[in-house]
């Protein structure tokens, strides 16, 4: 047992070579040191007894056995190492093939993934498509069910309006603006035809009192002066009346007399024409235009400024009425115009104007046009100088300032608004309003100061700023209520009121 461990004392060092060098085979160098270190053994062995000669011959026997099996084994485990590192190889490709494989895998999965999306995508919009179609198809119902509706409301519209038509053109027939007639022989009247009123009318407003008119084969000689027709052949005479289509209440409307002529016609300088056509009312009435000057100083809630605006302690003294034929035509011609396009009626204004002057238009405005056009009775104030321009030519926003809403003629529902506007400097002195007819028709309800509007919005009449907020106004409250027409025509100057404090 000495001699095994000896041997294996000797042999160490080799396996430590192996395992630190971590390969299985022996190389050249320690295969010499084995070879040499056997010859010295033997060599040694002569001079010794057999026994330790065989004993290191078993040995060496056993070494070279062991060499052999070490040789065997290296050369297995180094078919094995290459073995193994082919397949090493084999998996490094199989691996990189996968890998490959995962790769185009992904590719596919993302392009599927995409596909996925896109198509998601697609359906989403088809169905969007579908919606909008579906919305498409109940819009074009509703709209076919509108077009229903509007078209036999315009029916209705259009039987309302021919029925309104034959009214108007029968009250037309029966009451023109001007009518000229002449006296016939059974006693009764028989009109001039209505072309040639028109030529007669120039003339007469061109200031003519005398003209030769033709009738059929006959020509006749019309005095203005006399009220006398002269057939220039026979000499033959008749009489002739004039009557022009003025309101009821007017002290005119029934026919013009000789001395009327003049204010109808309305020829000569400002003053001239304002001294004819105004008409001193009765104190009834005079009491009655107090009445709605004084109740209708009423204030919006968010009014900063004194309650009355100095207007508490005045007094009408006198009111005029202005009969002026060719300026209420030309009003009246302006106020059809709006009853033509508004075709049964615009709606009210709101808030409805003041109780007093309400009360007054009931009283003396024709109801059917009242509602179809919003006429309305509103104040204008003015200074003196203006007044015999306005009530000459009517109110002329030509001549004023350009105010908040617009360059147009302003009127306000409370009287105390239009008194600033009267003579300021006149202390005593009396002042002058004017109470206006105005045909409102469509109003557009501002909600901001507009200085530089010349016209109402389109489809609209008129502009009203009612009290409340207001954009671009210095206090950003409108404290009054006030209109504006830009149509110079749409305002009649009815009354005027003289104020004294
Ligand atoms: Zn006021």
């Amino acid at each position: 047992m000495d001699g095994d461990d000896d041997s294996d004392d000797w042999l160490t060092p080799i396996r430590t070579a192996e395992t630190t060098k971590n390969d299985v085979g022996i190389n050249g160098a320690e295969l010499r040191e084995l070879e040499e270190a056997e010859s010295e053994e033997e060599d040694e062995d002569e001079k010794e007894d057999l026994r330790p000669l065989e004993e290191a011959e078993a040995k060496i026997r056993w070494l070279r056995e062991e060499l052999a099996w070490f040789r065997s084994t290296a050369v297995k485990e180094q078919s094995e190492k290459q073995s193994l590192q082919g397949q090493i190889q084999q998996l490094k490709l199989k691996m990189a093939r996968l890998q490959q494989q995962l790769k185009q895998e992904q590719r596919q999965s993302s392009q599927l993934r995409q596909q996925l999306k896109q198509e998601r995508q697609q359906a989403q919009t088809q169905s969007s498509e579908n919606m909008t179609q579906m919305m498409e198809t109940m819009r074009q119902e509703a709209k076919a069910q509108r077009a229903v509706e509007r078209s036999r409301k315009e029916k209705d519209t259009a039987f309302s309006a021919m029925r309104k038509a034959q009214a108007n053109s029968e009250r037309l027939q029966a009451k023109p603006f001007l009518k000229i007639e002449y006296a016939t022989d059974s006693g009764g009247w028989a009109s001039y035809p209505a072309d040639s009123i028109d030529k007669i009318w120039e003339e007469l407003c061109a200031g003519k009192r005398e003209l030769e008119f033709d009738r059929g084969d006959e020509t006749y000689l019309i005095s203005f002066q006399n009220l006398m027709q002269e057939n220039t052949k026979t000499r033959k005479q008749r009489r002739i009346r004039i009557s022009v289509d003025v309101p009821e209440y007017w002290s005119m409307s029934s026919g013009i007399e000789k001395q009327d002529f003049l204010r109808c016609l309305a020829i000569g300088s400002d003053e001239e024409i304002f001294n004819r056509v105004r008409v001193l009312v009765p104190e009834s009435q005079r009491l009655e235009i107090d009445r709605v000057v004084k109740g209708s100083v009423f204030h919006h809630l968010d009014f900063q400024g004194s309650s009355a605006c100095g207007l508490e302690a005045v007094s009408v003294k006198r009111v005029w009425r202005i009969e002026h034929p060719t300026l209420f035509r030309k009003y009246s011609l302006c106020r059809s115009a709006l009853q033509e396009k508004s075709q049964g009626g615009v709606p009210g204004i709101s808030p409805p104007i003041g109780e007093k002057l309400s009360l007054l238009a009931k009283r003396l405005l024709d109801p059917d046009v009242r509602a179809s056009v919003n006429e309305v009775f509103l104040f204008h104030g003015t200074s003196t100088s203006n007044i015999h321009s306005i009530v000459a030519h009517g109110l002329d926003f030509r001549l004023a300032n350009t105010g908040f809403y617009g360059q147009g003629t302003y009127f306000a529902s409370q009287s105390c608004k239009s008194w600033q506007y009267c003579c300021r400097s006149c202390g005593d002195e009396a002042r002058y309003m004017i109470i206006a007819r105005v045909s409102l028709g469509k109003p557009h309800y501002t909600k901001e100061v507009e200085r530089n509007r010349k016209l109402p919005p389109k489809g609209f009449d008129s502009v009203v700023a009612n009290p409340g907020p207001m954009a671009g106004h210095h206090s950003a409250v409108q404290s009054h209520q006030e209109f504006v027409i830009f149509d110079r025509y749409q305002a009649f100057p009815e009354f005027l009121v003289e104020i004294h404090r």
